[in-house]
């Protein structure tokens, strides 16, 4: 961020006063520019024991598998959008129970805050959208865990096959740590003290 959105200043990244960090300020309109994590929203598309996989067609990650997610719009909810971001992504119409809330991550590393939710497919008239190449079904022993895209999409995958055969589903929060070296640590949190049935 380098200039001010409403008077094009020059803006300055200095600690306002009263505050403990550093924003982008507008010393001409006198404006602060405050930056905040994103949210990135996404389902776990269910059929039978099998999960839908979108392989990307977009970098990061080119050619990986992912579950369908994306960044949250303005003015919808974290489940509206990952409704949303399933159907453009995989043409895959989902419905969802109470207790869809599934996998939180906590990626302070770079700002981001990703939410999946457990979803039942309707049908199976999916189909790649623009941003994969494919859409593809997968049971337990075909999961092409060494081609999965992201460690958020991996953990989620794993717990969720753990968590099958009793069908319990707790909510699970992780943090993910990017280190230097680009490892990635996923830590667990916190989870829901009680599964639910389904
Ligand atoms: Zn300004």
């Amino acid at each position: 961020m380098k200039y001010c959105h409403h008077c094009a200043a020059k803006l300055i990244l200095r600690v306002p006063e009263g505050d403990d960090r550093p924003r982008y300020c507008c010393d001409a309109c006198d404006r602060i520019f405050y930056q905040n994590p994103k949210n990135v929203v996404g389902t776990l598309p269910i059929y039978g024991d099998q999960v839908l996989l979108c392989r990307r067609a977009i970098q990061p990650r080119l050619g990986k598998w992912t579950l369908p997610a994306g960044y949250m719009e303005n003015g919808e909810s974290s489940l509206s959008g990952a409704i949303r971001e399933t159907l453009e992504e995989a043409g895959a119409r989902v419905s969802v129970q109470d207790d869809c809330l599934y996998t939180l991550f906590n990626l302070p590393s770079i700002n981001q805050v990703y939410m999946f939710f457990r979803a039942e497919l309707v049908d199976l008239d999916f189909t790649a959208g623009a941003e994969s190449q494919a859409v593809a079904l997968f049971s337990e022993p075909d999961i092409p865990w060494q081609e999965i895209a992201f460690p958020v999409v991996k953990s989620t995958l794993k717990y969720y096959f753990q968590d099958l055969p009793v069908r319990r589903f707790p909510v699970r929060m992780f943090d993910v740590h990017h280190g230097e070296d680009h490892t990635v640590t996923t830590r667990l949190i916190s989870q829901s003290p009680i599964g639910v049935d389904q």
